[in-house]
């Protein structure tokens, strides 16, 4: 695959218009039809092939919009960012291989890392020379983040580490692990926790897959067993992991993956045009019942794409994130889960003599309906997300009466 990457970007003194514009001009210009989702030609995409892929992106200027310049970044703001995820979102493109490091690793390295850190690990993650993975949860800790065990011990200029990790998303094709640990016991709660950049190549470290649901192995559990790491992979001040976590966890919600609105209104717009396709279900389209949760998705997606708008604009003028990121998270975890559930109900009918379009539609949805049960699970499942809203945003009682 080869890409046009000899291009000038837009000024941004030109807007966000003209912004926005070049990214839809770049990918109608380069992204490949078997990366279309909606596409008759679609394949799934090598690792190789997203990684070219999202290299090319970011020399368009399609990703690190926010990140200064010196660090391999575009110096922009966070406008051209959703500027970009408008249009990135509008196409049934592949979810990034690297998101965990573009959207999570290197704002927290941004955050908390020495100057050393910043100018190694940050243009190698925007090159896509390095993808990384997010070493939090453990077996007795998800929600509850700060009972978590694995254990950092310092010796001398080096750590020490023991424990274990579950559920790390892309651990078995990570090059670094941004890693939770605690110096001391779990009775210490948030307190003495530190963070580490640990290259998964570190003697000790042994990944075992998970196979999910959708039959994939996009997780792992990780072991760590006497893996020794410099003081130099200490991502921020011994005691600062947690306030680290904190701001990993809000930027996760709120602003990873900005795209989402624009994407599940691709996936609402390619149910109906697989519909469309096939005589036995465009029929579908005049019912009441279809019609009215058609139109119910189109508001949720509306509403969201709001709710995205008005949390870009606070954060541009200054505003933290806080805990109205939980807002978003579970308005688009659950939005995209009545979504895939009305595609699946649409068309339950699809079998070998419907339309081409209507059997890629049946088996993306298939897909993504059962990959959608996740989302309200990861980034922090929806009853916690309820709980950091009735709390922090509409400060009610913390506890409920009988
Ligand atoms: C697809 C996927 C990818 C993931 N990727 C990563 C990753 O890359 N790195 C990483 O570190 N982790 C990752 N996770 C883990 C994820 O963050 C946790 O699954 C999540 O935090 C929930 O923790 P848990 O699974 O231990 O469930 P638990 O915390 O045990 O929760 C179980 C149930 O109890 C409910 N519950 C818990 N506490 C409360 C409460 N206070 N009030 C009401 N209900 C509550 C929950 O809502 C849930 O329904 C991933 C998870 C998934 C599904």
């Amino acid at each position: 695959m080869s890409f046009d990457t000899n291009i000038t970007l837009p000024d941004p003194a030109t807007g966000r218009a003209v912004y926005r514009q070049h990214a839809r001009d770049w990918l109608a210009a380069n992204l490949p039809e078997h990366m279309l989702a909606d596409s008759l030609n679609w394949r799934a995409p090598t690792l190789d092939e997203s990684i070219d892929w999202e290299a090319a992106m970011h020399k368009a200027g399609l990703a690190g919009m926010t990140w200064p310049v010196q660090y391999g970044g575009h110096g922009l703001t966070l406008r051209e960012h959703l500027a970009v995820n408008k249009e990135v979102g509008a196409l049934m493109m592949p979810e990034s291989v690297s998101s965990i490091g573009k959207e999570l690793a290197g704002p927290i390295i941004m955050a908390v890392g020495t100057e050393e850190q910043k100018s190694t690990f940050l243009p190698r993650i925007l090159a896509m020379q390095d993808m990384w993975c997010q070493g939090f949860s453990e077996p007795e800790a998800g929600s509850d983040l700060a009972r978590l065990r694995t254990r950092a011990v310092q010796e001398g200029d080096s750590w020490r580490i023991n424990g274990q990790k579950i559920w790390t998303s892309g651990a078995a094709k990570a090059q670094y692990c941004f890693l939770l640990t605690r110096t001391g016991t779990v009775a210490d709660k948030h307190r003495g926790m530190v963070m580490f950049a640990v290259p998964m190549n570190t003697p000790g470290i042994r990944v075992a897959p998970i196979r999910s649901i959708d039959d994939k192995e996009s997780f792992a559990e990780v072991f760590f067993d006497n893996v020794v790491v410099p003081d130099s992979a200490r991502l921020g001040a011994p005691d600062e992991g947690w306030s680290a976590a904190i701001r990993v966890l809000s930027i996760e919600r709120a602003t990873n993956r900005m795209y989402r609105p624009w994407r599940v209104e691709a996936e609402l717009t390619f149910l109906i045009r697989a519909c469309k396709s096939d005589p036995a279900l465009a029929g579908l389209l005049s019912g009441s019942h279809a019609r009215s949760r058609i139109g119910a998705a189109q508001a949720e997606i509306d509403g969201l794409k709001g709710l995205i708008e008005s949390a870009v604009d606070q954060m541009v003028a200054g505003a933290p994130i806080g805990a109205r990121g939980s807002l978003s998270k579970l308005y688009w975890s659950e939005t995209h889960q009545s979504l895939v559930a009305l595609a699946l109900d649409m068309l339950g009918g699809v079998g070998p003599k419907s339309s081409p379009l209507a059997r890629r539609a049946h088996d993306y949805f298939n897909n993504a309906y059962l990959f959608a049960r996740a989302e309200t699970i990861y980034a922090g499942a929806s009853e916690v997300q309820r709980d950091i809203i009735a709390q922090r945003i509409l400060n009610l009682p913390t506890e409920l009466q009988a």
